[in-house]
């Protein structure tokens, strides 16, 4: 097969480029979706020209988007609502919980689950039956009576960037319907980009989730292809603090003592996100 270069732009002035061998390519009629094999990554898949997750370093995003918000409810997670997430990643991640009785998955696009179930690597995270898969957009269903009634321990945003049908994703009435979508002790988390290319994206973000909720933090982990140390915004409807785990959990990257040294962040950022310097 012969061989291409891929270029993710980063900046008007940066690029990122990956000397990839094409897989599959399709307009899904939501975003372009393209599967990509790396020297290094590995299986890559990109939507829209960015980058949304490899074999080689998809376990860090994942696991801090999925156990550190497991691991700061005050209790067992029991119920998880996944917004986005069409891969399957932070699915897999969640479902290595045995307290976890059910997930329900919200994406918008039934082709990225569909290509993601043939030629990603998270294939049988589908077939848990504690999964309730729904095609449709994520902020309609906050929005709507069966979500609320529902009610959820965890909600994890695992959208793309700000852009296309991810756009409803990053706006302030989308919280305050997860807020009606939580259990009284409930937490909220979503990605929140890159802030050494995306300050703006943080500082939105922190603002937008403050008028929602109670108490609102920030942590980080490093994710190569995302463009390095990428933040986190988690909140906690009842106000309570999210850096220290309620008990044990090891993975590839994250561990409960890491969990709260990732709360410690750049000094920049408490700039960016007018959070105090504790
Ligand atoms: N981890 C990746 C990142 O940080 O860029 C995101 C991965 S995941 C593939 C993003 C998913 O969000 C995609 O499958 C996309 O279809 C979905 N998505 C975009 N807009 C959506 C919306 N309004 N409602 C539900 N899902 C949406």
């Amino acid at each position: 097969m012969e061989k291409k270069w891929f270029y993710e732009k980063m900046s008007p002035e940066t690029v990122y480029g990956y000397h990839v061998t094409s897989v599959h390519e399709e307009n899904t009629g939501f975003q372009e979706l393209q599967i990509v094999d790396h020297g290094h990554f590995g299986r890559m898949m990109i939507l829209d020209n960015v980058v949304q997750t490899t074999e080689k370093d998809e376990f860090v995003y994942h696991e801090m988007m999925t156990h550190l918000p497991i691991m700061a409810l005050a209790r067992p997670a029991e119920s998880i609502l996944i917004i986005g997430g069409g891969d399957g990643g932070i699915l897999q991640e969640c479902l290595r919980h045995d307290s976890v009785k059910r997930v329900t998955m919200v994406d918008i696009d039934g082709r990225v689950i569909e290509v993601s179930k043939e030629m990603l690597f998270f294939k049988d995270a589908f077939k848990d039956p504690r999964l309730e898969l729904i095609v449709g957009d994520g902020a309609a269903y906050v929005a709507g009576e069966e979500a609320q009634n529902k009610k959820f321990d965890v909600v994890i945003v695992d959208s793309p960037d700000p852009v296309g049908p991810a756009m409803v994703l990053f706006e302030a009435p989308f919280y305050k319907n997860i807020s009606k979508c939580l259990n009284e002790d409930g937490i909220m988390v979503r990605q929140a980009g890159v802030p050494v290319f995306q300050a703006p994206e943080l500082k939105e973000a922190v603002e937008h989730v403050q008028l929602s909720f109670p108490h609102v933090a920030v942590y980080r982990g490093v994710v190569p292809v995302y463009g390095g140390d990428m933040a986190f915004v988690i909140a906690s409807k009842n106000g309570a603090p999210v850096d220290q785990p309620n008990g044990q959990f090891t993975g590839k990257y994250y561990h409960t003592r890491f969990h709260s040294a990732a709360f410690v962040l750049p000094a920049f950022w408490y700039d960016v996100t007018g959070l105090p310097m504790e």
